[in-house]
């Protein structure tokens, strides 16, 4: 969702073993995505597949619960 600068954001990646996991600290290696530190961001991502399409994988559902 676009709101320019009310939210930090997260950074999703996709490790060498193909996990996805919530990189905080922004320094696992990796294809990574970043979202909105948002609860309705992160909502609409799993709801619409947005981060599995972006990954090229399949995303657990508790990667989510954040
Ligand atoms: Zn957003």
């Amino acid at each position: 969702m676009q709101h320019a600068d009310r939210f930090e954001l997260i950074r999703f990646v996709k490790t060498k073993s193909g996990e996805v996991v919530v990189d905080r600290e922004q320094k696992i290696e990796g294809r990574g995505v970043y979202v909105h530190d948002d609860p309705a961001c992160i909502a609409k991502m799993k709801k619409k597949k947005l981060l599995a399409a972006a990954l090229k994988t399949s995303v657990k559902a508790e990667v989510y619960d954040i």
